[in-house]
């Protein structure tokens, strides 16, 4: 029988039938999966084929993992050689954002949309907090708006305090497997509990990485939304970055939509876009083609990516 993931807590993971039957499933032995071989390979939003283990204690054994269609990953600054996989088969990606209590910045909004190029899931930014914009804040997110639906992002302001661009966001969630990203702070729990009293999401932060409980710590929950069309979204509670593990220096820039259309155009087949001649990158960035803060938010992870001995 077909299952859907919905929770893991290690070795356990909750699951809901295609029949929706929710139960507790766990797996046997050690799977591997996309050439990753790890005990806990499972994710939230995985597809899963399960045997019913007992029908009074609602147990059943996950015997296969079906492709996965997409999935985010994360490295695990304790277990450097683990991949941890935190959710597969998304539709979409939602990042909550503010300009103001707390501002989010444009590196990190960036980092964000880079990770979701990287594994093929589409992004939406939610600015929140609309209502503490002054005129300062709104000139920068009509910026921001401009600039990012240019290279092909959909931006949403909203305010979850007074209700502008709610419906907007809910209509972007409607039958779709929605994994919810940002900060602490920027409003995702009060979006969901206000919309969707119903769910009841964790508003408290779980940090998972600080080394101690890290196999009790729940790392990503889906939650069936109760909208016309269905839809679920994925939370992922203590997370504040995906990581940006697998990518090189030599591929950052093929996760910039609006780069990744001019490389072939670059003299070197492997320049890094920084100062090498005939660069169609830093022609384009002259030009006003490419936006300067796209190309500083690029200079800036490439350097991290450095850091790291990529
Ligand atoms: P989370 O950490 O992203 O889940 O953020 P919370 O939902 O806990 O919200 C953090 C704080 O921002 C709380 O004090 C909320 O009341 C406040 N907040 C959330 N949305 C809005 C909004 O649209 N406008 C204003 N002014 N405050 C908001
Ligand atoms: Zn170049």
């Amino acid at each position: 029988m077909k299952a859907i993931v919905y929770r893991s807590t290690g070795s356990w993971y909750n699951i809901k039938t295609e029949t929706g039957r929710a139960m507790s499933a766990r797996i046997k032995g050690v799977f591997k999966i996309d050439d990753i071989t790890s005990t806990n390979p499972i994710a939230v939003g995985d597809e899963v084929i399960i045997e019913v283990e007992s029908e009074s204690a609602n147990t059943a054994m996950i015997t296969e993992i079906l492709p996965r269609h997409n999935y985010i990953n994360r490295q695990s600054p304790a277990h450097k050689k683990h991949h941890h996989i935190v959710a597969a088969n998304l539709d979409q990606s939602l990042l909550f954002a503010t300009l103001r209590e707390p501002k989010t910045s444009q590196g990190f909004i960036d980092r964000f949309l880079v990770t979701c190029e990287a594994y093929h899931v589409p992004a939406i930014v939610v600015f929140n907090k609309a209502d503490l914009y002054r005129n300062k804040e709104q000139e920068k997110y009509a910026e921001l708006k401009e600039m990012y639906a240019a290279i092909g992002y959909r931006t949403i302001l909203m305010s979850v305090k007074t209700n502008e661009g709610v419906q907007e966001v809910k209509d972007a969630l409607e039958g779709k497997t929605t994994l919810l990203s940002g900060h602490s702070g920027v409003g995702k729990s009060s979006f969901i509990n206000t919309i969707f009293p119903e769910l009841q999401l964790k508003t408290q932060d779980v940090s998972g990485w600080s080394g101690k409980g890290l196999h009790t710590t729940t790392f990503a929950e889906m939650f069936d939304l109760p909208l016309s069309t269905g839809g679920r979204v994925i939370d992922t509670p203590g997370m504040r970055e995906f990581g940006l593990v697998d990518i090189t220096r030599q591929e950052l820039s093929h996760y910039y939509p609006e780069m990744a259309r001019l490389i072939t155009a670059c003299q070197f087949n492997n320049c890094l876009h920084i100062n090498e001649p005939g660069c169609a990158v830093k022609e384009a960035v002259a030009n006003g083609i490419i936006h300067e803060d796209r190309y500083v938010s690029y200079y800036n992870i490439l350097e991290s990516i450095d850091e790291r001995n990529y």
